[in-house]
């Protein structure tokens, strides 16, 4: 079987992808590979186009959840600072606070490709203490307000994976336009 890019050389492999025959040089100059497997030059370049697609979905979504959190985190500041010394005392002006932070977590169903595990893994364990100790309503009410807390953190957070999936979707784009020449 010849290589499916160079019809006068020897296949060595074969693409994990579409199953073509593909040579050393192919094999050496894969960029993508499936299960460790090098895949052919045409499916090289199908899933730098994947990968870009999936990367732009994430930083969409990502971006969605930033300006969730955002601005009920300037609505939790705005709630915080009219209410400072007013008649109903600072207590309830923190809990009014907390709460329009707590709500940046609807933020949290946007997120269809999870893929910022210590935001997530921050979730799950503010959940767990939700249902493990008491299934209240007193418990839920806590979680809810201990998951507020961490909103700066969760802004912060998202920020640093907003820069980062840029950064994979430019290294990724590179890759993609040299593979198309
Ligand atoms: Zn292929
Ligand atoms: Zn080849």
């Amino acid at each position: 079987m010849k290589c499916f890019s160079h019809s006068d050389t020897d296949a060595v492999a074969n693409c994990i992808r579409c199953g073509c025959g593909i040579c050393q040089e192919c094999v050496t100059n894969t960029q993508y590979q499936i299960d460790n497997k090098p895949l052919c030059t045409k499916c090289n370049y199908e899933v730098g186009c994947e990968n870009d697609a999936i990367f732009k979905s994430v930083l969409k979504s990502k971006k969605i959840k930033f300006v969730i959190f955002a601005v009920t985190f300037l609505l939790g500041l705005i709630v915080l600072f009219t209410n400072l010394n007013s008649e109903y005392g600072n207590a309830s002006a923190v809990i009014g606070m907390l709460f329009c932070w707590g709500l940046g977590f609807i933020g949290n169903f946007f997120d269809k490709q999870p893929d910022n595990r210590s935001v997530k893994a921050q979730t799950k364990e503010a959940m767990l203490e939700i249902k493990h100790p008491i299934s209240s309503l007193v418990g839920k009410i806590f979680g809810f307000f201990i998951l507020a807390v961490s909103s700066p953190i969760q802004i912060v957070l998202l920020y640093i994976g907003i820069s980062k999936v840029k950064k994979q979707i430019a290294e990724n784009e590179a890759i993609v336009n040299n593979l198309r020449n």
